[in-house]
């Protein structure tokens, strides 16, 4: 008799991770709820990762732990030997950089060659802030001659960082390198849609041999530890990126005990091509920075305005390199750009593409789901034309891979388009006029301008918002100003009795 026939089973998904414990005051603890996070791998829309899920009494935990080792061990610290430790850590995390990597990339579904790229860039940001420990200065005053007046820059105190989705581990150490390196203790809450990444940190922390307590890091959601690490009267500085309306509920929140807050937000960046620009590397450029990381990038540059001359093509040339970017699989190493991190992510850009179709745009390329990829929340590039700045398009931040191309006639009209928007986080502008280069960059609103170039975010340059993308600035040693207090000390050196207003 024939063997009966049979189609194959589909392989079973294999048992998602387990990362059950909390890094609170230098101990892995058990979440005190028992719950635990479903980190869904957005590729293939598994649970890849069961992660431990603080609440407000893990928060209160993590808190008390942070503030002592503010006042203990970590305040008698030389900042040479913080610097070390931050050293030390950078030292792990290149180590470790295709295992973070990997975590990184099942948790949000960046391309492994971009996660990898960026534990290693987060690596030279914390190295870069361990140099910096020991050149924390204060000044003198030449205030009297009698008197020695001199100021001192003191940590803030427990520093909470709220992390966003889109790239946990880099812009982690974006708080943790000036954080730490001012002498603060830490509170880490990364997002609920990535919350294991942070928790591999929390092991090179460990490794590295921090004094307990020194950084904490409780995976949660934001409205449950979130918030309740925002109202927390033991934290007394909030640094924050992700959605500007969340940095508005923070900031109520975080008034009533007059917390320090850094917010680093959305953006809908202007990207300004004038026709005389080298247009081949305009477009190079365009492209990356409107679709790199599925366009889930806070800087993207969203909307590409193309002086009348050169607009056409170069909108047809983008949309034709839009549509050579390989969508695929994180781990496969040929993959330009992964799926949106979350289901809810990709239905909002579905919905904005339906929404610029609706106000009379159209889609020159991609506006879909490619055919190929089934499951896993992917988004084909898209790039718009024939919507005016005023569309809610060019308006609202997308946070997926979809640019807008309009055109513009003078210079005049190019600066007023790339200003009239409630942000003002990056610009980029392209031009071979020297002058021109420098004059429009100066009237760009925004707090980081590039030239001819790609959007430079490194650890030794200022970034942050104008307007709605947020308040501070993170990176370069700006931001040591961000993470200190400074207090003010006058000594008098005079042994003549002081004046006395009430003698008579
Ligand atoms: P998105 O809407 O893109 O997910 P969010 O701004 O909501 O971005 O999330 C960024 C971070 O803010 C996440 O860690 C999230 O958990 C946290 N968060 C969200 N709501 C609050 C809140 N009310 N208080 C504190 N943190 C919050």
């Amino acid at each position: 008799m024939a063997p009966a026939a049979h189609s194959p089973s589909p392989a079973p998904a294999p048992e998602p991770r387990r990362y059950d414990r909390l890094f609170i005051g230098g101990a892995w603890v058990a979440p005190r709820s028992g719950r635990m996070i479903r980190s869904i791998d957005p590729s293939t829309e598994e649970v890849w990762a069961e992660v431990a899920e603080a609440d407000a009494s893990d928060v209160d935990d993590a808190v008390a732990a942070a503030r002592s080792a503010l006042r203990g061990p970590w305040s008698r610290l030389s900042p040479t030997r913080r610097g070390e430790l931050l050293a030390r850590l950078a030292t792990l995390m290149r180590r470790d950089a295709d295992r973070l990597a990997e975590v990184e990339s099942r948790d949000n579904g960046k391309p492994l060659r971009d996660t990898r790229g960026e534990v290693l860039r987060a690596a030279d940001w914390i190295a870069f802030f361990a140099g910096a420990a020991d050149k924390i200065n204060g000044e003198q005053i030449p205030f009297r001659p009698d008197a020695l007046a001199y100021t001192r820059r003191e940590p803030v105190g427990v520093v909470a960082a709220i992390l966003p989705w889109n790239s946990p581990i880099s812009l982690c150490s974006w708080k943790l390198g000036p954080a730490l390196a001012a002498g603060n203790t830490m509170v880490l809450k990364p997002a609920e849609q990535t919350p294991a990444s942070l928790i591999e940190l929390a092991r090179l922390v460990e490794e590295a041999g921090f004094p307990d307590g020194v950084v904490n890091v409780v995976p949660g959601f934001g409205a449950i530890a979130g918030a309740a690490l925002v109202a927390h009267k033991g934290v007394a500085k909030v640094s924050f990126t992700g959605d500007h309306r969340t940095a508005r509920k923070i900031m109520v929140s975080a008034a009533d005990t007059l917390k320090r807050c850094t917010f680093e937000c959305g953006g809908k960046s202007p990207y300004i091509v004038f026709a005389d620009a080298d247009l081949d590397k305009g477009l190079t450029v365009a492209t990356h920075s409107a679709f790199r990381s599925t366009g889930q990038s806070c800087s993207a540059g969203s909307r590409v305005f193309v002086e009348r001359p050169a607009y056409e093509a170069f909108a047809e040339r983008l949309a034709a390199r839009a549509g050579r970017i390989r969508v695929g699989m994180p781990l496969d190493p040929r993959t330009h750009i992964g799926p949106q991190t979350s289901a809810e992510q990709r239905e909002k850009t579905e919905r904005y593409i339906a929404l610029g179709l609706e106000e009379g745009g159209r889609a020159l390329c991609g506006g879909g789901r490619p055919a190929s990829l089934p499951r896993g929340y992917f988004v084909e590039p898209t790039v718009f034309v024939d919507l005016p700045n005023t569309a809610r398009l060019a308006r609202e931040e997308v946070f997926g891979p979809v640019a807008l191309v309009i055109p513009f006639d003078d210079e005049e009209e190019a600066v007023a388009l790339a200003n009239d928007t409630d942000y003002g986080l990056v610009g980029g502008l392209w031009t071979s006029d020297v002058t021109r280069a420098h004059r429009v960059a100066g009237r760009i609103e925004a707090g980081l301008v590039s030239v001819n170039t790609f959007r430079p975010v490194h650890h030794m340059l200022p970034y942050g918002g104008f307007k709605m993308s947020g308040i501070g600035r993170e990176n370069g040693l700006e931001v040591l100003k961000e993470y200190t207090e400074v207090k003010t000390i006058v000594v008098e050196l005079s042994s003549e009795p002081p004046g006395d207003p009430f003698a008579d």
